[in-house]
């Protein structure tokens, strides 16, 4: 692989918090980050929003503004761990699919590519710039418009179960399993219209645990512990 995108879901950016940032697993992430960049791997990066909020989480206000709050969490996730990520020496972007004045560049495939091409990684934050879709979406999205390889997802769980195992210590993990299967099964390893995305346009996905050790060094040199994803 020459080209990934890696999804850090906003939990396990949080680590044992659950909320805000843990400065440790960011630093932690990024010299992974870096151990494959040196390798000569482009990495674009999509951070979820979930460690600070979450649009549907709100009965009170509007689903719009709700969401709009969420991608905007997105935007904060990215400049702080794009910054944790220059402080271990990588050359950052931040890209939003909306004007964020001088905080971010605005998001266009040539500009991004450009990017990747001068060794930067690339943060693309503000999901899709649209309500009602997730950071998940937003990030198979802008893996096929790249042309990425492969999509890495990296959870706070370490790979797909067949049932939910913080509440059946029975689950099964896949090691393998096709993006149809898990459509058909509704087991929402990424959401329904991620899954879509991914089928139609043929993005394989490795899902593992990012709080497993060294985990994002080793999915890329092929001692993967997860679930490979198939198209
Ligand atoms: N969000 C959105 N549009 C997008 C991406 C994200 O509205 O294209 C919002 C939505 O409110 C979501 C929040 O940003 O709940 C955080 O994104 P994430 O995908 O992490 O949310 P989660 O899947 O954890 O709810």
């Amino acid at each position: 692989m020459k080209r990934v995108l890696l999804k850090l879901s906003g939990e396990a950016l949080a680590g044992e918090k659950k909320t805000g940032f843990d400065e440790a697993t960011c630093i932690g992430v990024a010299k992974q980050v870096k151990q494959i960049v040196d390798q000569g791997i482009q990495v674009a990066i999509v951070t979820g929003g979930g460690n600070f909020w979450r649009g549907r989480t709100s009965e009170t206000i509007d689903r719009t503004k709700a969401d709009q709050i969420g991608m905007l969490a997105t935007v904060m996730n990215c400049i702080y761990v794009s910054d944790i990520f220059r402080h271990v020496g990588m050359k950052t972007e931040v890209f939003t699919p909306f004007v964020c004045g001088a905080f971010t560049s605005l998001f266009s495939k040539d500009a991004a590519v450009e990017a990747l091409n001068e060794g930067k990684v690339i943060f693309f934050a503000g999901g899709t710039g649209h309500p009602y879709f997730s950071t998940d979406t937003g990030a198979v999205l802008r893996a096929i418009e790249i042309e990425a390889d492969a999509m890495l997802l990296a959870k706070a769980i370490d790979g797909i179960y067949d049932s939910d195992p913080k509440v059946n210590p029975e689950a099964k993990k896949y090691d393998e399993i096709s993006i149809q299967e898990i459509i058909d099964k509704k087991l929402m390893a990424v959401d329904l219209t991620a899954s879509i995305m991914c089928l139609e346009n043929k993005m394989p996905m490795l899902v593992f645990g990012l709080n497993e050790e060294n985990s994002i060094v080793e999915t890329m040199s092929g001692n993967f512990n997860g679930t490979k994803v198939t198209v």
